[in-house]
């Protein structure tokens, strides 16, 4: 079987975005970047964990940067973005690099979105947020998130010497994370050749990555591979509208405080499983990049012998929860190429909280 259908017919559009991608780059390439587009006056924010990786950037950038705030936190809770705008208006700046994970990244996108600040973004995770125009926000405990193209970074300077310090745990997870991605563009309603082609490319990279990352975790051409599947990933997260899995891992965040990557890696093969009799291609392309018969049991499968979490038992979730996920997960409609009913939620969410191998 073809990866894509027969009758071609799509839209494709290309996100405005620069990315350079070297070793070094985020010293060596972002003082470039800031005055390629015109940018004299720079707050660099970032998450207090961080702060001494920002610092590098920030020191790179001299006159170009007028702070740093390190004010950052999980889910951009609407404080936070308020106290970093006022810092930015305070500072007179005309534009933010934001130096981090999706956490970091996410206040340089509320920023941008507030006051129109162009942002450059410098990930040292592989969650993907540099690649979409899409924010969040968390306000009185509930997130909501848009699409705007102004927070969508202008460029983005991918350095894998900044992800030899992520920890194994949070490499897989935020690999898987990624490949997420890939999965559901596969599927997506707006998918294309090209969206294709990159999400198999992601799938096939980051899997070949992440063995090698767990072995050795300072192996620059592993991270470095990771990191261009974290590109990879998150163009189609971008060029792309996801569906149950995404929908299921933003109820579980939100409703249940789960955490983000580890929330996703469990997920994932059961929402492909439950998705795959309906998504025929996405999976004979996915089957191709993972090289098997069985996509959905061999992305469970390396997750658990690369060490991570297996179900959502493991991630403090209670059998009573899951029936009050299924119902918010199924309140709202979503692109999906199988039909999402309360009860087919619950079999997923059921499955994932036993964690056994899934069943297509
Ligand atoms: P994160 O940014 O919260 O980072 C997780 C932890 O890892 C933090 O403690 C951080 O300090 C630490 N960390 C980050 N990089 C490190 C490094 N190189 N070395 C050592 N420690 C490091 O988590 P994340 O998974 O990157 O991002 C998750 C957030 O991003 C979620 O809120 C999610 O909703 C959002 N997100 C948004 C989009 C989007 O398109 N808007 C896409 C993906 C993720």
């Amino acid at each position: 079987m073809k990866d894509f259908p027969e009758t071609l017919d799509f839209s494709y559009e290309t996100q405005p975005v620069r990315v350079v991608f070297r070793p070094g780059a985020s010293v060596s390439a972002t003082p470039g970047e800031a005055a390629g587009l015109g940018l004299r006056r720079l707050l660099v924010v970032c998450g207090s964990r961080g702060e001494a990786t920002a610092r590098t950037v920030a020191d790179a950038l001299g006159d170009a940067c007028v702070g740093l705030h390190a004010g950052a936190r999980m889910h951009v809770p609407v404080e936070i973005v308020e106290r970093a705008v006022e810092v930015a208006r305070a500072a007179g700046a005309d534009g933010c690099v934001a130096v981090g994970g999706g956490s970091a990244i996410g206040l340089g996108k509320a920023i941008a979105l507030r006051t129109g600040l162009p942002l450059i973004a410098v990930p040292s995770t592989y969650a993907g947020s540099e690649m979409t125009p899409v924010w969040g926000l968390t306000e009185h405990g509930a997130k909501r998130t848009g699409r705007d193209p102004a927070v969508q970074p202008r460029s983005v300077v991918y350095d894998p010497d900044l992800t030899l310090s992520l920890p194994v745990d949070l490499s897989v997870t935020s690999g898987i994370n990624a490949l997420a991605h890939a999965v559901e563009a596969l599927y997506a309603p707006d998918g294309s050749p090209l969206v294709s082609l990159m999400a198999q490319e992601g799938v096939r990279a980051m899997t070949g990555a992440l063995p090698g990352i767990a072995v050795a975790p300072d192996d620059l051409d592993a991270r470095a591979r990771a990191l261009y599947a974290a590109w990879l990933c998150g163009a189609c997260l971008g060029a792309t509208t996801m569906g149950l899995h995404h929908k299921l891992c933003h109820v579980l965040g939100g409703s249940f405080g789960l955490p983000h990557a580890e929330t996703h890696t469990v997920i994932l093969p059961y929402a492909l499983a439950y998705n795959a009799p309906e998504a025929p291609h996405a999976v004979a392309a996915l089957n191709r990049a993972l090289d098997t018969d069985d996509a959905p049991r061999t992305l469970h499968d390396l997750a658990r012998r690369l060490g991570a979490p297996g179900s959502l038992a493991e991630l403090g979730v209670t059998e009573a929860d899951l029936e009050v996920a299924a119902l918010q997960a199924a309140s709202q409609p979503y692109a999906n190429p199988r039909e999402v009913t309360a009860d087919g939620i619950l079999g997923v969410l059921r499955a994932a909280y036993e964690g056994h191998a899934p069943v297509s």
